[in-house]
């Protein structure tokens, strides 16, 4: 079988490396000209938190995302597994607790665990949250090692080829267009997110900090010495072009909030990206004759993404079902 995989975001990149890896023939079409800015992927944050995000999504998402650290641990070194540290300010306590009704795996901590995981915090709250078993990485770094891997296993990716919707004669297509499939599958909507990469010496967290906030939550994510990056908003929006001052704002403020040292950042870049989402903002496989798509990885593109390759070679290989994230379309069609 040959398999031709539309878009080089991490839908697509993981998918041609599950394929790959079982032999299979693939080549990746990317339309933009290099991997640097090509899609949304570019421009997350890289938190692989599979407990965390249970807080506003279902246990399929946190049971894919953790398949999905395994995945990465094993496949890109640059995965760091330190957890996640979810802090308030004294006024905001409550919402550290709803935050630990709604999640699992979260170990309530003191002003001084706080301190020993992170000591540039120390003295700064009160109480935290730590899940221990999550992890981060670089997205982009994670892209490139992604793409470096697939030229060593022969994979042809080829950069500045806006491929057609559609089959090919002969080929099996998988598409991982995150919003550019819109016109094929109507039900997707754009949500866009915004992001700041910081660089300061004064401070050094080593793992990604949430901080709940009623109005600002926000999170920062390490990434090399001295590099943060800071996110994200989540704005019902298909305008990829522009950041508002609004967000701008409300960003930097949450930052600030979290350590005053953000003050002196120097701001490197100002990022956006639109995550391509369906109406229950739960990814899907959908099948559509030679064509199946891997889209909707909404705000878990890296979270998610490995454990749906897996499923997308299994279903194009074996025919395996896998219900749980592909539609009552795509099963009808498989039974037909
Ligand atoms: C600010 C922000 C922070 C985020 N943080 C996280 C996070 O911490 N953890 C996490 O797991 N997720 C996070 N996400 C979500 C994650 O980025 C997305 O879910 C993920 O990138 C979606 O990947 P994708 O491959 O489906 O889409 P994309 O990355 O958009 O890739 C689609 C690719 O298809 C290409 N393409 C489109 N049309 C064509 C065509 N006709 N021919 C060829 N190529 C084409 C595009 O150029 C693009 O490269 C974040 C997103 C944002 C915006």
């Amino acid at each position: 079988m040959q398999v031709t995989v539309i878009g080089a975001g991490v839908a697509g990149l993981s998918c041609a490396l599950e394929l790959a890896e079982r032999g299979v023939a693939v080549e990746v079409l990317e339309r933009a000209t290099q991997l640097a800015g090509a899609g949304c992927s570019w421009f997350a944050g890289g938190m692989l938190a599979p407990w965390c995000e249970r807080e506003s999504s279902t246990a399929l998402v946190a049971q894919l995302g953790e398949e999905s650290l395994a995945w990465w641990r094993a496949r890109f070194p640059g995965t760091v597994v330190n957890g996640t540290l979810l802090v308030a300010h004294g006024r905001d306590a409550a919402e550290l607790a709803q935050f630990a009704r709604r999640t699992a795996h979260g170990r309530p901590l003191s002003a001084d665990g706080i301190a020993a995981l992170e000591p540039d915090l120390a003295g700064r709250f009160a109480h935290g949250l730590y899940f221990a078993d999550e992890g981060h990485l670089d997205p982009r770094a994670a892209l490139s090692a992604l793409a470096a891997r697939l030229a060593e296993l022969g994979v042809r990716l080829r950069f500045g080829v806006e491929a057609p919707a559609g089959g090919r004669a002969g080929r099996a297509v998988i598409d991982c267009r995150g919003l550019a499939a819109r016109p094929q599958l109507a039900d997707l909507r754009g949500v866009k997110g915004e992001a700041v990469l910081l660089r300061l010496t004064e401070l050094t967290l080593a793992r990604p900090v949430r901080l709940l906030h009623p109005r600002l939550p926000v999170y920062v994510v390490p990434r090399a010495p001295g590099l943060y990056m800071v996110g994200a908003t989540s704005i019902e929006s298909d305008d990829g072009a522009r950041v508002s001052a609004r967000s701008l704002l409300e960003l930097l403020s949450a930052a600030y909030a979290l350590h005053p040292a953000f003050g002196e950042a120097q701001v490197v870049e100002i990022g956006t990206g639109v995550r391509a989402a369906f109406p229950d903002n739960l990814p899907r496989l959908r099948r559509a004759g030679e064509v199946l798509y891997v889209n909707g990885l909404y705000r878990h593109g890296f979270l998610l993404a490995p454990a749906l390759a897996r499923r997308a070679a299994q279903v194009l290989l074996a025919g395996g079902h896998f219900p749980e994230v592909m539609d009552e379309d795509s099963r009808q069609r498989r039974l037909a």
